[in-house]
C-alpha cells in the first residue's frame, strides 16, 4: 500500500510564516490536496461522487459533468459558507494546533484580524472536527478512569456575614459538571461530561470494553465497577501509585484541561465543556506528533467533517447561549 498522503514529505511543511505567505492559489491547492487526498487532489463531486468536473478559472468553483452540481473546495465540509480567505483557515488551523493547552477565540481574532464571533465559531468547529475522531469509540486493555469537576463557580459574598459555605450543595448553583476520562495505557483517551461521577457509571460500562482492567481511585461510587470489570483501586490519600493500581495518566489529562481552563479560556463550563474536553484528549493523545503533522491531521479532520449542525450560522440563528 502506498504511503498516506498526509504522511508523505510532500505534505509536511509548517511554519506560520510559510502559511501566511501563501498566495490564494497556493492555499486553494493545499485545501484541494487535503480534502481530496484519496484522489491526489482531484475534485470529487460531493453530491454524486463523480470525478469528472471542470473549474471556472476565475471563481474557483467546480461544476460536475455528471450531475451539473456546482461546488467549491469547502462545500459540504465544516468550512462551508466560509467568510474568510482560504489561507486564513489554514492559518487558523496552524495557530490552533500550536497551542498545547489550547488557544482562545480572543487571541485567534487578534491573530487573524477578524471579529471575535468569527474566531469563536471557527475554533468551536475545529474542536468539533478533531473531537469527532473518538465519537462512539470504546476503551480497552488497561483503562484508567477518573473525574474532574468544572464550572459552577460561586463568588464569595463581599461582607463576611453574608458568606456561605460554598462546599455545600445548597449553596452551589447546580452548574458544576464532571468530566469523566477513560484513558487506555499506551492508547487513546476518551472523555464525556456527566452531572456527577456516580451518574457516569452506566456510560463507563458502555464505553469500556468488557475484559478490560480498570484502574480507579478510592471514591466509593467506583465500587460499582467491580461487578463488571477487574478493577484495581488506588487510595490517593496513601499513594499515587502502589505498583498495582495507578490513575496518573488520567490525572495528566486533567492537568492539561485544568491549565486550559485557568490559563487560556478562564471558563470552560456549560454546554460546551464536552467540546473542550474532547479537544484536550486529542491534544493529549497527539502530544508527540510534530506540529506540521497535527496541522494536516486537523485540516484533514475539518475538511472531511460534514457541515456542523450546531455551528453553521450560529450567530444568525437564535441559539440558546
Ligand atoms: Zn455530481
Amino acid at each position: 500500500m502506498s504511503q498516506h498522503f498526509l504522511l508523505s514529505s510532500a505534505a509536511r511543511s509548517l511554519s506560520l510564516a510559510t502559511v501566511a505567505r501563501m498566495s490564494d492559489e497556493e492555499a486553494w491547492s493545499a485545501f484541494k490536496a487535503i480534502r481530496w487526498s484519496d484522489t491526489q487532489g482531484e475534485a470529487v463531486c460531493p453530491r454524486c461522487g463523480c470525478l469528472d468536473s471542470y473549474t471556472y478559472k476565475t471563481r474557483k468553483v467546480f461544476r460536475c459533468r455528471g450531475c451539473s452540481h456546482q461546488f467549491t473546495v469547502t462545500s459540504g465540509t465544516i468550512f462551508a459558507s466560509r467568510k474568510l480567505a482560504i489561507r486564513d483557515y489554514l492559518l487558523a488551523i496552524a495557530i490552533f494546533v500550536n497551542g498545547a493547552k489550547g488557544h482562545s477565540a480572543l487571541q485567534l481574532s487578534r491573530d487573524l484580524n477578524c471579529q471575535y464571533k468569527t474566531a469563536y465559531v471557527l475554533a468551536m468547529k475545529l474542536r468539533e472536527a478533531v473531537g469527532a475522531e473518538t465519537d462512539g469509540q470504546q476503551a480497552s486493555g488497561q483503562v484508567e478512569i477518573d473525574g474532574g469537576y468544572f464550572g459552577g463557580y460561586v463568588k464569595a459574598a463581599n461582607q463576611k456575614e453574608n458568606r456561605r459555605d460554598r462546599r455545600l450543595v445548597r449553596n452551589q448553583n447546580g452548574k458544576r459538571k464532571v468530566v469523566i476520562v477513560m484513558r487506555e495505557r499506551n492508547g487513546k483517551t476518551l472523555s464525556f461530561v456527566s452531572p456527577s461521577e456516580d451518574a457516569a457509571v452506566p456510560t463507563i460500562r458502555e464505553r469500556v470494553a468488557s475484559g478490560s482492567i480498570v484502574h480507579a481511585d478510592e471514591a466509593s461510587h467506583w465500587d460499582q465497577l467491580h461487578a463488571r470489570f477487574e478493577t484495581k483501586r488506588i487510595n490517593h490519600s496513601l499513594a499515587y501509585s502502589n505498583g498495582e493500581a495507578c490513575t496518573n495518566q488520567a490525572e495528566s489529562f486533567f492537568s492539561r484541561l485544568r491549565r486550559a481552563e485557568i490559563g487560556i479560556h478562564h471558563h470552560v463550563a456549560g454546554p460546551y465543556l464536552a467540546s473542550y474536553a474532547n479537544e484536550m484528549t486529542w491534544r493529549e493523545d497527539n502530544r508527540r506528533v510534530s506540529n506540521g503533522e497535527l496541522y494536516l491531521m486537523a485540516a484533514d479532520a475539518a475538511l472531511k467533517h460534514p457541515i456542523s449542525k450546531h455551528w453553521k450560522g450560529y450567530w444568525q440563528r437564535n441559539v440558546k447561549r
